[in-house]
Order: structure tokens, then C-alpha cells, then sequence
């Protein structure tokens, strides 16, 4: 079995002062602190890739070590949308209602060829990359990708949740971002 080295650090204590009985820090690095710990996704797998994450929760490689067990299927509940396999262009606009639905903060991971560029599926009826309808944060390759390069991904959009502002949606660059695709 080929692995891959994931650099994996335990949860330490943001920057701030500390002395005998006391720690004290920024509200914003609590904030990140606790988002980045407690991604809850939400699984858009319409194929193969899906059986992938099914493997990536499950004990070898218990997801739940980052906080990440909980996985919700209402986008009411989740902050984490992780879309795998091929999308249609049919399925499109269900994507993007479930994206729209989800509160803020959220973030997208794409994960394989499939969600990110069409994957093999070079077709009239296969949407060429999510992120023609939805805004991505980050893109796991391979067809399919291995759960470590998964758990890579997740890794990635921990480092963004901790590190984005805390009031994301309110940003000059989130707006634009968000125009582009005509949501407001
Ligand atoms: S990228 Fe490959 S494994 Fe993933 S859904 Fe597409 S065809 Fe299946």
C-alpha cells in the first residue's frame, strides 16, 4: 500500500500572554481555533469518489481525528460542503441551492477530477468543474484520490478556517467573489 507523509499536528494554543493561572488571546484566534476543529461536512458524492470518503471515515483513517466525524446531511447544519463524483448539468442547480443553504462560515472542497474539471467525462451533459456554479476553496486531484490526499485536503481548509477573519461573508474580497457568481 503507497502512503503519503501527512503532516499532522495536534491542536496547540493560539498566540497570546500567559502567566501563572492565566492565558489570554484574541477572540478571533479562539474563534478559529474552535471552527478549524469542528468542520462539520456535508458528503455531495454522486460516485466513485464517494466510496473513497467512505473509506476516509471509517477506522484507518477516522476522519474524526480532526474533528470531522459529524458529517450532516442538511446544509443548514454543515460548514464544510464536500462535493465527489460527477456532477451533471442537471445536478448543477441542486448544488447550488444546497451551497446557498448552508450558513456562513462554509467553505467547498472538490474532491477528484470529476468535481473539479469534469474529470474523463468530456460530455454535453457533464458540468466541466464545480466551480463553474459555486465558489472552491480547495481541489483534491486524482481519479480517485487516496483518502490520505483527502485528509491532505481537509488539512488545507482547516488552515483557512482557522486563519480567516470571523466575520468572512463581511470581506471586500468574499463579496466579490460571491458577485462573480451572482450570489448576493
Ligand atoms: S474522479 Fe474518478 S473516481 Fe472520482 S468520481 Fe470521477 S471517475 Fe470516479
Amino acid at each position: 500500500m503507497s502512503s503519503i507523509a501527512i503532516d499532522i499536528h495536534p491542536t496547540y494554543k493560539p498566540e497570546g500572554l500567559e502567566g501563572q493561572g492565566f492565558f489570554a488571546t484574541s477572540l478571533d484566534k479562539v474563534v478559529g481555533l474552535a471552527r478549524k476543529n469542528s468542520l462539520w461536512p456535508l458528503p455531495f458524492a454522486t460516485s466513485c469518489c464517494g466510496i473513497e470518503f467512505m473509506a476516509t471515515m471509517a477506522s484507518h483513517y477516522d476522519l474524526a481525528r480532526f474533528g470531522s466525524e459529524r458529517l450532516s446531511f442538511s446544509p443548514r447544519q454543515a460548514d464544510l460542503l464536500m462535493v465527489m463524483g460527477t456532477i451533471s448539468k442537471k445536478m448543477g442547480p441542486v448544488l447550488r441551492q444546497v451551497y446557498e443553504q448552508m450558513a456562513e462560515p462554509k467553505w467547498v472542497l472538490s474532491m477528484g477530477a470529476c468535481a473539479s474539471s469534469g474529470g474523463i467525462f468530456d460530455t454535453y451533459s457533464v458540468l466541466q468543474g464545480i466551480d463553474r456554479i459555486i465558489p472552491v476553496d480547495v481541489y483534491i486531484p486524482g481519479c480517485p484520490p487516496r483518502p490520505e490526499q483527502v485528509l491532505e485536503g481537509i488539512l488545507k481548509i482547516q488552515q483557512l478556517a482557522e486563519s480567516e477573519e470571523r466575520r468572512r461573508r463581511e470581506s471586500p474580497e468574499y463579496k466579490a467573489l460571491l458577485a462573480k457568481y451572482g450570489i448576493e
